[in-house]
């Protein structure tokens, strides 16, 4: 059955109602919303003449339009399967569209069905036992229909399942060691917001927000936040907004300066097991360099280059194979490569009128994005032995909309282009990688 055509939306009240009762049949009130053409069951008969209210929250903004109120009707199979050729019949008509049940020989299938008069009748069956094999084949316990006297057609419902998180997830992806890892970012702008709806999206446990900027009008092109959280400080307003799509992940805000609060912060560091830097600007890039380094964390930094040319992605290892991002910086000077950091020291992305913002807004969320799959990439490696996220290098650079004009490594030709490479170890007298 398409979810395009007319469906009874079921909220999981109503299913425990049903399955819950001690009648066999009952009355249903069904709410009807015109412009999306849906039903909801907003009571369901749980004793004689008892009602009980089964409407979804009033976050189910399109589920709780209503232009008009319907009768319907449950029914469950009185024996065990009575009802069981009926939810077959059920589920070999609803892949023939035109084809019906006549009413009398619907009627001789379940008892109590309601004649409709010259109306639409409307009715849900539940059969609580349905053998297991016929569950396999697709066939539903619970099973819709519209009656009218030309004819019974199965009408799709769609049933509020019991979760519908993470967990869903649960066979495919390691939701439980998601929720144990907590993650620092630091920055909150176009990247970082980007970010950090990566990050709760897969279900990290937790994520630390620091930031000491707020929300203003200009941010807003770029920005995961919309209308309502300018003036905010960025990490209250994001954690508001992260909380509500994906609850399961606690956020912590922090309204601190990386660099001005490095004292603070500093512990934020320690209990952190990746941090991800998003913030603008070469003074908070290399605090995080070196405070991850020294607590010994793994960092990723993101930022987007050459006017919204290229993206690069860093990956900070504090092993003794990878250097820290002075010694990186200080090899690509060695070797005559570009300085990519002066160019972000121009206030990219600050909304500054001296350097107006280039980087489009899917860029910015594509650059995001992927520094939190190199995040939970790093983590599941390191924490957990599980390599099946592995990367290519600890250095990327993402063609966004290079114009082939860059020295290596930032010279990718190709929009989508992304180029790996490894990075320098660590200088002997850096004093971000030595031991202190
Ligand atoms: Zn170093």
């Amino acid at each position: 059955m398409s979810s395009s055509e007319t469906c009874i939306f079921v909220p999981g009240e109503a299913i425990h109602k049903i399955a819950g009762s001690s009648l066999s049949g009952g009355t249903l009130v069904l709410q009807f919303s015109q412009a999306d053409e849906i039903f909801v069951v907003a009571a369901v008969e749980i004793g004689h003449d008892i009602r009980s209210s089964t409407l979804p929250s009033r976050d189910y903004l399109a589920l709780n339009g209503v232009n008009a109120s319907f009768d319907g009707q449950w029914l469950r199979a009185p024996e065990p399967g009575d009802a069981t050729s009926l939810h077959l019949q059920h589920l070999l008509l609803a892949r023939r569209p035109l084809a019906a049940i006549p009413i009398d020989v619907f009627r001789d299938l379940v008892a109590g069905v309601r004649d409709p008069g010259n109306k639409r009748g409307f009715l849900i069956t539940h059969d609580p036992q349905l053998p297991p094999e016929l569950r396999d084949l697709g066939c539903p316990e619970f099973a819709g229909w519209t009656i009218e006297r030309t004819g019974v057609r199965p009408l799709p419902l769609q049933i509020e399942p019991e979760c519908f998180g993470i967990e869903q997830l649960a066979a495919t992806w390691p939701v439980e060691r998601m929720s144990t890892i907590r993650v620092l970012l630091v920055g909150c702008g176009s990247i970082g917001s980007a970010a950090a709806e990566a990050l709760a999206s897969v279900g990290m446990g937790t994520i630390d927000l620091v930031d000491p900027d707020r929300f203003l009008w200009h941010n807003m092109i770029r920005h995961s936040l919309a209308k309502e959280s300018v003036g905010r400080f960025k990490v209250d307003a994001m954690r508001e907004h992260l909380r509500e799509r994906w609850p399961h992940t606690t956020v912590h805000p922090h309204r601190e300066d990386v660099v001005e609060d490095a004292h603070t912060v500093r512990q934020l560091f320690k209990e952190a097991d990746v941090v991800i830097c998003a913030a603008d600007g070469i003074a908070p890039r290399r605090v995080v360099s070196h405070l991850a380094r020294r607590a010994g964390v793994p960092s990723v930094l993101a930022c987007v280059l050459e006017h919204g040319a290229v993206g690069e992605l860093l990956r900070l290892r504090p092993t003794p194979r990878f250097g820290c991002l002075l010694c990186m910086r200080a090899a690509l000077a060695n070797e005559g490569a570009m300085d990519a950091e002066a160019d972000q020291e121009l206030g990219y992305g600050t909304g500054s009128t001296h350097q107006p913002m280039s980087a489009v807004p899917p860029d910015l969320r594509l650059i995001g994005t992927l520094a939190a799959k190199v995040a939970v990439a790093t983590v599941l490696e390191s924490r957990h032995g599980d390599h099946t996220q592995r990367l290519p290098g600890e250095h990327a650079i993402i063609g966004l909309r290079p114009a082939g004009d860059l020295a290596p490594p930032f010279d990718v030709s190709f929009a989508g282009e992304i180029r790996w490479s490894t990075i320098p170890s660590p200088r002997p007298t850096c004093p971000t990688c030595s031991p202190p």
